[in-house]
């Protein structure tokens, strides 16, 4: 059954890891926000739906938070599992400073257990032998001047488990004047949405499917919280939204799926909001699952522009007409791409369309960045610095 809205919520998956929280180490361990104590002796965590429940010394299904003493902590604050300067188009963002690039990193841990997910050594890394770099929030956003980018993106895993982190970061960030990225599920409660999302200007969330049977059976988690997520972020904010669902054969990719994810986003978030359809190799607990076919692509982006979303993309697969934008009015090819890299620039100085005068929506600049589809290492004297 196609989910049709908002309402109503079933309950959330109980939490189902627990683990004790052994050794920690204290350096880069900080008091968490988004928790209250229970009568029963338990501290919640009030960050995502899960709400885990913990005893002294127990750490969330995350990983990354955990209970010490009367407090929970975050046990990553300040480390990385690395850093990578991408084109901004690899998030993917198609609409926010094209052809620049962003710093991505990220940490370890996930609050979500999705049994096809394309970063499982990082997102479901149980140990901080992940977390090989140190880096304050200050360092990064220095780190991302020094090299060039206009932005960082919070990636790799979900910024909402390393929220105080990211947060601290994006702050960081826009005393340099860069701007901050969250690439996230969006699975998570409103007090820690709007903390985390304060300092962001943009954010891909990922709508990974249009059932709730999908998100409980192969996510762990469930779809009502994302969709709040991203009506709030459109209508509450003022950051720049893209949405990116991934198709895997025979679990989100039917015509009737897609066809009912793309009225919703044209009915409740509006028709300019971006969305791409990226395609699934196998992966993690997925491996037996075939890859997404390049039609099957083609055809859910069809389908989400017949439902009247104008700015519908592929991902993954080599499709410049389905990686390329396109006036929305009158059909002009405005942006040209091949993979992550632009290979037309045709937008007026006001960010229009040359032909007919419709504005893009998203936020451009005078000139686009020729960072190209290069996607590289930090120089390690950055790091060290
Ligand atoms: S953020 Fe982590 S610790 Fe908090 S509720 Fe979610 S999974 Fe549990």
């Amino acid at each position: 059954m196609i989910t049709a809205g908002l309402a109503p919520r079933p309950p959330e998956p109980a939490m189902s890891l627990m683990m004790d929280a052994g050794e920690i180490d204290r350096s880069s361990t900080i008091r968490a926000r988004h928790w209250h104590a229970l009568d029963d002796g338990r501290i919640e965590c009030d960050v995502c739906p899960r709400r885990c429940k913990l005893h002294d010394g127990q750490r969330g299904f995350c990983f990354i938070r955990a209970r010490l003493g009367d407090e929970l902590v975050l046990t990553s604050y300040g480390r990385s599992s690395g850093f990578a300067i991408d084109p901004i188009e690899k998030k993917p963002l198609f609409h926010f400073l094209p052809g620049t690039s962003i710093l991505s990193f990220g940490t370890a841990g996930c609050n979500l257990g999705c049994r096809f997910c394309q970063n499982w050594d990082v997102s479901q890394a149980r140990d901080s032998d992940r977390l090989t770099a140190h880096a304050s929030p200050e360092s990064i956003a220095r780190i991302a001047n020094a090299t060039g980018c206009q932005s960082v993106a919070f990636t790799f895993n979900d910024p909402v488990v390393f929220l105080e982190y990211a947060v601290d970061s994006a702050r960081a960030c826009h005393d340099l004047g860069l701007a901050a990225v969250a690439v996230t599920a969006g699975w998570i409660l409103p007090e820690a949405r709007s903390d985390l999302f304060r300092w962001m200007d943009a954010a891909n969330v990922d709508l990974k499917a249009f059932t709730e049977g999908f998100y409980r059976r192969l996510c762990g988690g469930s779809l009502a919280p994302v969709l709040e997520t991203l009506v709030w972020i459109r209508k509450k904010t003022s950051v720049w939204l893209e949405i990116t669902t991934l198709l895997i054969p025979g679990e989100n990719d039917s015509d009737e799926e897609i066809e009912a994810l793309s009225r919703w986003v044209v009915d409740s978030l509006g028709p300019d909001v971006p969305l791409h359809f990226t395609g699934f190799h196998p992966d993690d607990k997925m491996r037996g699952t075939s890859s997404t076919a390049p039609s099957a692509l083609t055809r859910a982006r069809r389908i989400a522009k017949r439902t009247g979303v104008r700015h519908a993309y592929t991902g993954n697969v080599d499709d410049p007409e389905g990686e390329s934008t396109y006036c929305a009015s009158c059909f002009e090819l405005l942006i040209g791409r091949a993979g992550h890299a632009m290979t037309q620039w045709n937008l007026t100085p006001l960010g229009g369309c040359p032909a007919c005068g419709e504005i893009l929506p998203g936020r451009f600049e005078v000139r686009p960045g020729s960072w190209g589809d290069r996607v590289e290492g930090v120089p390690q004297r950055e790091l060290v610095r």
